[in-house]
């Protein structure tokens, strides 16, 4: 813990600035520095020690300074009691699933999730460990409640889920899962803390890739998993300490550094996307725009009730075209980069072809192929100039 705390009388953007950094004690510097070392040094005696301990500084495997610091600023961000940060964000999402879920034990997850959690959940913790899995619309809380089974363990869900930008209602299915003494973890990556916080609305975990928004830079990979002690101790304990997850102290401190501005870029970002989804509605060549901003989202009522002040950077879309053209399209993007990954600082598309696996989980209007659009925090005017003379030039 730093010795200056800020407790939730601080607004968000100061905490984003101040939480987890201190006065250096050895320097003097106002930045703590990067602690590149995987070994600390043993005491006088270490015959008691127990080498599988995530209190004190023993092995970066089992907890490094960088990452406590992070994992302070995002327990305050996301308002939750304690924080693990990971390798990755499937890192977290593993840490979640592999600590809570026992053979025979029946987990529910939202249709539109980012495709490891269907792999996770649905093949390798199914077929290799026995765990049941219940796949489910979770825009409709109905069908969640219709699902529960005596041995329902956990929900799992995305919102906005990728790639479909589908919303769930947290309130409603967190207060589902209690009544039915399952827990619920919410991946909070494409909101980010800025404009959703799972934990405020009853969820028990929120999720977050730190490659993504948290970090904001495109240059580091990290993952978080923010809620109570007694179950992020199980965490740090299995996907840490014995399953190896833990994030370099130099990714740590970048994300650190990225976290800062989180406030600022995700302004930009949530009125970046909102313009453009505006603008992409209007155009005729674009068959449909998903974007949880728009009032002519199926879940707009919802994303208002839980998220602000704003709905996010990424928004999908489609063209009134085949295969080829949304690819000739892309090929003539110049400020847009075509490439995975979102919540950068850049503009990302990735054109999402007809043969997803799991298109049969999507509304019909994703069947033929789509981009998936992460809006960066350029100029508005350069990426809608941008899309404009692409879609002139391929005829739309
Ligand atoms: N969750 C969501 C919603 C994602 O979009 C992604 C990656 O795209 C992940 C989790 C996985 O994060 P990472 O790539 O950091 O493992």
């Amino acid at each position: 813990m730093s010795k200056r705390t800020y407790g939730n009388e601080f607004g968000f953007q100061t905490r984003a600035v101040h939480t987890g950094n201190d006065v250096d004690g050895e320097s003097g510097a106002i930045k703590r520095p990067i602690t590149m070392a995987n070994s600390y040094e043993l005491p006088y005696d270490p015959t008691d020690m127990n080498w599988s301990s995530a209190s004190g500084n023993l092995y970066t495997r089992n907890g490094g300074t960088n990452q406590k610091y992070l994992q302070e600023k995002l327990a305050s961000l996301e308002d939750g009691e304690d924080c693990v940060v990971l390798a990755s964000g499937v890192a977290a999402l593993s840490g979640v699933f592999f600590a809570l879920l026992q053979k025979g034990d029946h987990v529910i997850f939202s249709s539109v999730t980012y495709i490891a959690v269907y792999r996770l959940l649905n093949e390798l913790l199914n077929n290799k460990f026995g765990v049941e899995t219940t796949i489910v619309d979770t825009s409709d809380p109905a069908n969640v409640e219709t699902s529960i089974r005596p041995n329902t363990k956990l929900i799992h869900i995305e919102t906005p889920g990728n790639p479909t930008l589908t919303i769930s209602d947290i309130a409603t299915i967190a207060e589902i899962a209690h009544r039915h003494g399952a827990l619920l973890s919410v991946d909070n990556t494409f909101a980010s803390p800025y404009n959703q916080r799972p934990i405020e609305l009853g969820a028990d975990f929120a999720i977050e890739s730190l490659t993504k928004y948290i970090n904001g830079h495109g240059d580091a990979m990290g993952g978080a998993i923010i809620g109570r002690t007694k179950y992020l101790d199980l965490i740090r304990a299995q996907s840490q300490i014995n399953l190896g997850g833990v994030i370099s102290p130099f990714n740590a401190w970048l994300i650190m550094r990225g976290s800062v501005t989180l406030p600022l870029r995700m302004r930009q970002h949530n009125e970046n996307a909102l313009a453009v989804a505006k603008w992409l509605e209007k155009q005729p060549g674009v068959s449909f725009v998903a974007y949880p901003g728009l009032e002519s989202n199926p879940g707009h009522e919802i994303a208002k009730k839980q998220m602000s002040p704003g709905f996010g950077g990424v928004l999908s879309f489609g063209l009134k075209a085949d295969h080829d053209i949304h690819n000739k399209f892309v090929s003539h993007l110049r400020v847009i980069t075509s490439a995975v990954s979102l919540g950068h600082d850049e503009s990302l598309i990735v054109f999402l072809g007809e043969s997803d696996e799991r298109q049969y989980l999507y509304p019909d209007r994703f069947h033929n192929g789509f981009f998936r659009f992460s809006v960066g925090i350029e100029d508005v005017e350069d990426i809608i100039g941008d899309l404009k003379q692409a879609l002139e030039k391929v005829g739309l």
